[in-house]
């Protein structure tokens, strides 16, 4: 287990319209492409995932092995990795979701003493807009504040 250093925000790049809860369609999708097991028994990339109606799922241990960021050793464990399911490209994050992730962020930040600066989007590490343009990073590092 690494020492977790990083928090880094995904999103799905799947809309709502298509699919509210990707869960189970992504774990097979990341279980195809990389047949990866966790030490909890599933195949998604990430250490967990946030559904549109905010339930929060676990696939990997915080502190384990990923398969969501190839840059920078972001894989090694030093980083959790959270998946909100949606494409924030083209639509928002729904109200349950940014309560949903607060209440994670706030309780990674406590658990683990990550700075607010390490609080990361994928969009920082890789050529990709993920999480998606209609996120801001200083509005997620500002949820750790939030009563
Ligand atoms: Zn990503």
């Amino acid at each position: 287990m690494q020492k977790i250093k990083y928090i880094m925000l995904h999103h799905s790049a799947v809309s709502h319209e298509k699919n509210a809860d990707q869960f189970v369609a992504n774990n097979n999708y990341h279980k195809a492409q990389w047949n990866f097991k966790s030490s909890m028994g599933y195949y998604l990339g990430y250490n967990y995932e946030i559904a549109k109606s905010g339930l929060v799922r676990q696939a990997r241990r915080d502190g384990e092995q990923t398969a969501a960021c190839y840059q920078k050793n972001m894989n090694n464990g030093q980083c959790v990795h959270i998946c909100l399911d949606g494409n924030f490209d083209i639509e928002k994050p729904a109200p349950e979701q940014i309560y949903a992730l607060r209440d994670l962020v706030k309780k990674l930040v406590r658990t683990y003493g990550v700075i607010k600066g390490n609080i990361i989007f994928h969009s920082a590490y890789a050529p990709k807009t993920c999480p998606g343009k209609n996120i801001d990073i200083n509005f997620v590092r500002g949820l750790v504040d939030q009563k």
